[in-house]
């Protein structure tokens, strides 16, 4: 195109693939119980989704399917950029641009901050390289992820000394150093007082939608839910019962995604 105006220049036409697809994608745990029943669903940049359910609904199924944590026993999962995870490669090319944050945070607690937001760039290197210290830059690039997250003057703490809101942080400053491309968080707040709830789920929010990436959060409280989603699926029985924004959670809908006698 010969004629670009500036502002074509300025602002690239987003990328409307979307970054992550399932196709007929069921998950069957032992020989015949089914999690997730078939699911065709597709995640874009730059969306807050969160996976709203009651306990058991098969959320951390449907969030680990997307990283192949949990192997589909059918359909497709195709990320952009990548392809299908058809294969070992694909699939360890797809975990390395994931950020993952986990309920108990999964930290090593008597290493520092810095060391357990280091431990997540070790993948990056070759086995006997990964026994060396790693380079200066490796760690200013994980003490500007734990600023990031406001931890700056905690980085040489070690993680036993932190509260839970802070250790979660951590979990958060650890995906972040991945240069995720994705975030898929599993109940990140379950263990976290409201105050600190709020504080891990406004920095998950912002981190995503500054870096223009998508990310994939479990809850189980409707009121978080409410206030940080810009999209919610709501599940029950290993089913998408809802999948719309947080102003669609009618009645009827919750009586869906919960029961009756919620
Ligand atoms: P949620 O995250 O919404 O609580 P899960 O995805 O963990 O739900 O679980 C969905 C269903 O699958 C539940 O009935 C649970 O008991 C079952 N389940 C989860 N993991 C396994 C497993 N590894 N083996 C067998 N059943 C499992
Ligand atoms: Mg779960």
């Amino acid at each position: 195109m010969l004629n670009k105006t500036p502002t074509d220049v300025l602002s690239p036409p987003a990328d409307r693939t979307p970054f992550v697809e399932l196709e007929s994608v069921q998950v069957t745990y032992g020989k015949s119980f089914v999690a997730l029943q078939p699911v065709d669903i597709a995640f874009s940049d730059d969306q807050i989704t969160v996976l709203l359910g009651p306990s058991g609904a098969g959320k951390s199924t449907l969030l680990r399917a997307l990283n192949y944590l949990v192997r589909p026993s059918s359909g497709t999962v195709t990320i952009r950029d990548i392809g299908p995870l058809k294969n070992s490669k694909a699939i360890r090319a797809h975990r390395r641009r994931t950020g993952m944050v986990f309920q108990q945070h999964q930290l090593i607690a008597r290493l520092t901050a810095l060391q357990n937001v280091l431990l997540s760039r070790v993948g990056n290197y070759s086995f006997l390289r990964s026994l060396l210290p790693l380079p200066q830059s490796e760690r200013e690039w994980a003490l500007e992820c734990l600023d990031r997250v406001g931890l700056f003057d905690k980085a040489l703490e070690r993680c036993d000394a932190l509260s839970g809101g802070q250790q979660q942080r951590v979990g958060i400053a650890r995906a972040i150093a991945q240069r995720p491309h994705i975030v898929l968080a599993d109940e990140p707040v379950a263990s976290l007082d409201p105050a600190s709830s709020i504080r891990v789920l406004t920095l998950l929010r912002d981190v995503c939608r500054q870096d223009g990436i998508p990310a994939i959060i479990s809850l189980h409280q409707l009121e978080y839910a409410r206030q940080f989603a810009d999209r919610i699926v709501g599940l029950s029985h290993g089913s998408i019962v809802y999948d719309g924004p947080p102003a669609g959670l009618t009645e009827d809908v919750l009586t869906k995604i919960y029961g009756p006698s919620r």
